[in-house]
């Protein structure tokens, strides 16, 4: 210490002492208790925020715990809270060769899914949703928000509001941007009388058509969908909206014929 020049010792006391008064600062700053929910972090208090002394100045980051808030704030508002505790990928049933290659299509879609959309298509109880849901879990995990599209429900509510351009364009807005988007049963009607598929109305095609082109202009937007009807059957639906489904979804298109074997909610 004698060797110091006395400007120089006089100037490193001055910075402890503001150091030390700054520290001060910063414990009663990080020993408030924050108001958020949900996880109990003993890092932040719940303030999400931690603060620590850089030189003379108190900085903040963003405490951990806020990736784990956030996957839990997806999960609540994905629509799909219950589905993705029941729908994952371990307890898909795998035992048939077509089971494997849908479970291998969709692992490999998790990391694979620029400029591809999803597809699962075919009979009720082939576990066209089972699949949609644990991709849309594991999305979850790496903190991407993801949205759920009963389609035959929102689209109801879509039409009704398509007089008010304001409220609709709220509406749709939500499944246009959506991070990660899961259309579950699309284009889904109620059969006719000779027990074939009602084709879907003008206005529910105008309504997919503005969702999906968004999308579709936008390949960085994850698209998961799943429907009782093929990639032909949509093409007959509506040309626009088929062909751009039928090109996003080439690698991961998967349709399963109508076939008791395939139907293991059945046995
Ligand atoms: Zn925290």
């Amino acid at each position: 210490m004698s060797k110091v020049p006395p400007t120089v010792r006089k100037k490193y006391q001055s910075t402890a002492k503001c150091t030390d008064k700054t520290q001060h600062e910063c414990d009663v700053m990080n020993s408030i208790r924050g108001n958020l929910t949900g996880y109990d972090c003993p890092k932040c208090l719940n303030r999400g925020t931690v603060f620590k002394v850089d030189g003379n100045y108190i900085v903040s980051r963003e405490c951990e715990c806020m990736k784990i808030r956030r996957s839990v704030w997806n999960i609540e508002k994905s629509g799909i809270k219950e589905l993705l505790s029941r729908c994952t990928f371990d307890n898909f049933q795998d035992t048939e060769e077509w089971q494997k290659d849908l479970k291998s299509g969709a692992s490999t879609f998790i990391t694979d899914h620029i400029g591809k959309w999803f597809y699962a298509g075919g009979q009720v109880g082939c576990g066209k949703t089972h699949i949609c849901t644990a991709i849309c879990g594991e999305l979850l995990k790496q903190g991407m928000s993801v949205r759920y599209m009963l389609w035959r429900d929102e689209v109801v509510k879509l039409k009704a509001n398509v007089n008010d351009s304001e409220e609709y364009q709220k509406l749709i807005n939500v499944w246009k941007t959506a991070q990660v988007l899961y259309v579950d049963d699309f284009f889904k009607t109620s059969d006719t009388e000779d027990g074939k598929k009602k084709k879907p109305t003008q206005a529910d095609i105008n309504v997919a058509f503005e969702i999906l082109n968004y999308r579709y202009i936008n390949p960085k937007l994850i698209t998961i969908i799943s429907s009782e009807r093929s990639i032909n059957d949509l093409l007959d639906c509506d040309e626009a909206v088929g062909s751009r489904i039928y090109e996003r979804t080439k690698d991961y298109c998967f349709y399963f014929r109508p076939d008791k074997n395939k139907n293991w909610r059945l046995r």
